[in-house]
């Protein structure tokens, strides 16, 4: 142990004599000793160290040791310091009192008989001991639940941007994969419906070419957001699939349901009037929905409800854009 590891204990006594006699009966025990000669010192010492003991004279001039400990009471860093009394007058109860009325832990008479003192000293060291080392395992589980509290928001926040969408905010392909995965699970298990729709922005290529990226970037995020709003039941589930494509996950829903959800949006598009002067089929900005509705056949798949619903897709940009096929 490196001395400023060492436990401290205070040695107060207005003869210095008496202060080199404590200061060898308590020589062989592993702590810093240091001695005041009076109650002022002492106080001033206490601010300066941290003293796992106090061995306080009684009888001194000017401020005797139970006006020294009461002030040691009334201060916050010395408040419970440890102190034993070192006094050579009356053993009467009445007067220990006084002692233990002022805060006192302990007694010893003088002559001080080494081991009595040591065997009290002793206690005191082991307890301190104890006291430090609750603390600091104290902080160190505090400093624990800290780095835990932050890996948990780290592990968070990653989740989010690896399931979000840049640009739009709303959810990406990754979480609509991991999203119709289990609805096809559920389904299949339930044997309810599930409806899957896709949806395409009509002329996002003239519109990005004539009114530029910037625009564009802003048109996906409006009618991202206008698709979101759009579906409203607490199971359904809408993404960004990619590029001007989105997609809405319906569970427990037949296409014709779905096909009144696609229309939907369409309707609630249209009220938001994005022009789009470079479209052939409205003068704003208009989606195609294909929507397709899960066969548990022998040879299904997750990729096949996919390509029926892009399929439908398809079929409504044929029939002329801006319109639901299923
Ligand atoms: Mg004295």
């Amino acid at each position: 142990m490196s001395s400023s590891d060492k436990m401290n204990i205070l040695i107060v006594d207005d003869r210095y004599d008496n202060l080199l006699v404590l200061e060898s009966l308590l020589e062989h025990m592993d702590c810093n000793i240091i001695k005041a000669t009076s109650g002022n010192e002492a106080l001033s010492l206490m601010f300066d160290y941290d003293f796992a003991l106090v061995l306080l004279d009684v009888q001194m001039p000017n401020m005797d040791g139970f006006e020294t400990a009461e002030l040691m009471r009334g201060n916050s860093k010395t408040r419970y310091v440890p102190i034993i009394f070192v006094t050579a007058i009356s053993k009467e109860p009445s007067c220990i009192f006084a002692g233990y009325e002022k805060g006192a832990v302990d007694y010893l008479f003088k002559p001080i008989e080494p081991v009595i003192l040591q065997s009290k000293v002793n206690v005191f060291l082991e307890l301190y001991n104890q006291k430090r080392l609750y603390e600091d395992q104290t902080k160190l589980l505090e400093l624990k639940i800290k780095e835990l509290t932050k890996l948990q928001q780290d592990n968070h926040k990653l989740q989010n941007l690896s399931t979000t969408d840049g640009l739009t905010g709303v959810p990406n392909r990754r979480a609509f994969d991991n999203y119709l995965s289990m609805t096809l699970r559920n389904s299949e298990r339930s044997k309810k419906p599930a409806s899957l729709i896709m949806a395409d922005i009509d002329f996002f290529k003239a519109y990005n070419d004539n009114y530029g990226h910037l625009k564009g970037d802003d048109c996906l995020i409006q009618v991202a957001n206008s698709i979101i709003s759009s579906v409203k039941r607490p199971l359904d589930f809408a993404a960004r699939y990619g590029g001007e494509e989105f997609a809405v996950i319906l569970p427990e829903t037949t296409a014709e349901q779905a096909k009144v959800i696609a229309e939907n949006i369409i309707e609630d598009l249209k009220e938001l009037e994005l022009k789009h002067e470079y479209s052939s089929v409205s003068q704003f900005v208009t989606l195609s929905l294909g929507v397709s509705e899960i066969v548990f056949a022998e040879d299904y798949s997750m990729d096949s409800f996919i390509e029926n619903a892009d399929k439908a897709l398809y079929r409504a940009k044929k029939n002329g854009r801006n319109q639901v096929s299923y």
